[in-house]
C-alpha cells in the first residue's frame, strides 16, 4: 500500500485531466494522482468522429504539463475497486493507494442493443483508428443509429468516398435533442451527399454481410458501426455501494452521498432546475471537472453551467444551449444563409433553449449569446426572439 494520500481522480478523460489541472489551480499542494486505463496520453474525443482530423489524436495536455504541475499520470491502469470504508482504490496492478478525496470521472462506454453485438462502436481513439482504417473508397459502411457520432462518422465516410447507409430507428434523425426543423437540415444535406437514410427502420441482427432488418431487408456491409448512445460508467460506483441512477447521483456539488467521493462528467447524474440529468457532453465534462475540484477542496458552490453542446457534419454546424423540452412551442429566427435558430421559452418567461445551425459557425455568436440568457434568466418575449432586428445583444444587456 502506498503512503501518502490526496486526491485521486479515477478516469483520465476530458473530465479527470480537466480536474487534475484545477486543483493545482485552485492552490492544492498535496499528492494529485490521475488514473486512466487507456494506454494513451489523454485526448479529445470530439475529433474522433469529425471531418479530415478524425481518427487522429489530438492530445489534451503534453506529457511535460503534468510533470510541471505535479500530476502523477498513470496510464494503462485501471481502477479495480474503491474500497470506501478503507477511504483507498485498488489497482489493476494490483496495488492499493489511499485518497482523502475521490473524484469518479470514468465516463461512458457505447451501448449496443441485443443483436448488435457483432457492430463496432466509437468511444475511444482505438476505435476510431479500427474504423477509419477502412475507409476506403467504394467501401460499405452500415452506421445504426442517426444521432450525432453515428451522423458524423457518415459524413466523414462520405467525405473518403466511403458507401454509407444509415439506419434509424425513429422517423427522424437526433430525434433525442435536436428540434425536427433542424434535424431536417442535416436529413437533406446527408441525402444530397449520397448517404441512403433508412427511417423507422430497425435492426434484427448485425453478421458478417452486414445489417438484417426486423422487416427482412439486408443492408449489405463491409463495416457496421453502432452509434446508439452511451451507458455511465458506473460499475465502480455500485461496488462501492453508491446510489446509482442513470449515471451516479451527485448533489448540487456533485458529491455523491460518501463525502469523501465525488462524480463528474458523462458518468455522473445531477440536479438541473429542479430535476435531474446526465449530459454527455464535452464542455459540461470541463466545467464539472473544475466544479469538482473546488467542491473537493471544501467549496460549497451548486453547479449551474447551462448546458451547450455542439455538432459538425459536413460544413454545417450545429449548437444547443439549454435543454430543449419537446413538448414546448419553438420560435423561429431565421437567418442569412439558410442557418435557423430555434428558441423556446420557459414558464418565468425567461429563454429556456436555444438550438441552431448553419453553414460553419453562423449561429455561434448568437447560441453564444444565448447561453448567457438562459443562465441569466433574462426575461425575453416571443416576439423579439423571432424578429432578426431585434440584437440578442440587447435583450441580454436587458
Ligand atoms: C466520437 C465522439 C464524438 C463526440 N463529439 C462531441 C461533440 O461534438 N460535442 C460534445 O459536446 N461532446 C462530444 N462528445 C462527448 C464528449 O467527448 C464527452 O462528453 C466527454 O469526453 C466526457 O468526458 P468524461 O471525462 O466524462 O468521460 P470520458 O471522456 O469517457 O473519459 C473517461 C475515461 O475514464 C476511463 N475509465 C473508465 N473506467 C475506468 C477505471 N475503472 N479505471 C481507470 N480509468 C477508467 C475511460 O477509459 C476513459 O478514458 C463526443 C464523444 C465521442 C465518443
Amino acid at each position: 500500500m502506498s503512503g501518502a494520500s490526496g486526491m485521486i481522480i479515477i478516469g483520465a478523460g476530458e473530465c479527470g485531466v480537466r480536474a487534475a489541472f484545477a486543483l493545482r489551480e485552485e492552490g492544492y499542494g498535496g499528492p494529485v494522482t490521475l488514473i486512466g486505463a487507456e494506454p494513451h496520453l489523454p485526448y479529445e474525443r470530439p475529433p474522433l468522429s469529425k471531418g479530415a482530423a478524425a481518427g487522429a489524436q489530438k492530445i489534451i495536455a503534453g506529457e511535460s504539463r503534468y510533470d510541471e504541475a505535479g500530476i502523477t499520470l498513470r496510464r494503462a491502469t485501471r481502477v479495480e475497486r474503491i474500497e470506501a470504508n478503507r477511504r483507498q482504490v485498488a489497482l489493476s496492478d494490483g496495488t492499493t493507494h489511499a485518497y482523502d478525496k475521490l473524484l469518479i470521472a470514468t465516463g461512458a462506454q457505447a451501448r449496443r442493443f441485443p443483436g448488435m453485438e457483432a457492430a463496432r462502436t466509437l468511444r475511444s481513439l482505438d476505435d476510431a483508428e479500427a474504423i477509419l482504417a477502412a475507409f476506403r473508397p467504394g467501401a460499405r459502411l452500415a452506421v445504426v443509429g442517426g444521432g450525432f457520432i453515428g451522423l458524423e462518422l457518415a459524413a466523414t465516410a462520405r467525405e473518403r468516398h466511403v458507401d454509407v447507409t444509415v439506419i434509424e430507428a425513429a422517423d427522424r434523425l437526433m430525434a433525442r435533442i435536436v428540434p425536427a426543423a433542424l434535424a431536417a437540415m442535416f436529413e437533406a444535406r446527408h441525402r444530397a451527399e449520397g448517404v441512403a437514410l433508412l427511417l423507422s427502420a430497425t435492426v434484427a441482427s448485425v453478421g458478417e454481410e452486414g445489417v438484417v432488418l426486423a422487416d427482412g431487408r439486408h443492408v449489405e456491409a463491409d463495416l457496421v458501426v453502432a452509434g446508439v448512445g452511451a451507458a455511465p460508467d458506473t460499475q465502480l460506483a455500485e461496488q462501492a455501494g453508491l446510489a446509482v441512477g442513470d449515471g451516479i447521483l451527485v448533489d448540487h456539488r456533485l458529491q455523491t452521498a460518501d463525502a469523501s467521493i465525488f462524480a463528474a462528467g458523462d458518468c455522473c447524474n445531477f440536479p438541473y432546475r429542479g430535476g435531474r440529468v446526465r449530459l454527455e457532453s464535452w464542455r459540461c465534462a470541463q466545467d464539472q471537472g473544475t466544479h469538482a475540484a473546488r467542491a473537493m477542496l471544501g467549496a460549497d458552490e451548486a453547479f449551474s453551467r447551462t448546458p451547450w453542446f455542439w455538432s459538425d457534419q459536413y460544413d454545417l454546424g450545429l449548437q444547443v444551449a439549454g435543454l430543449p423540452d419537446p413538448a414546448r412551442p419553438f420560435i423561429r429566427r431565421d437567418l442569412a444563409g439558410g442557418a435557423l435558430i430555434l428558441f423556446q421559452l420557459g414558464d418565468d418567461g425567461a429563454l429556456l433553449s436555444a438550438s441552431g445551425a448553419g453553414p460553419g459557425n453562423a449561429v455561434a455568436k448568437q447560441i453564444s449569446i444565448a447561453e448567457k440568457m438562459i443562465q441569466r434568466a433574462v426575461p425575453v418575449s416571443a416576439g423579439q426572439l423571432a424578429d432578426t432586428g431585434t440584437n440578442l445583444k440587447s435583450l441580454l444587456k436587458g
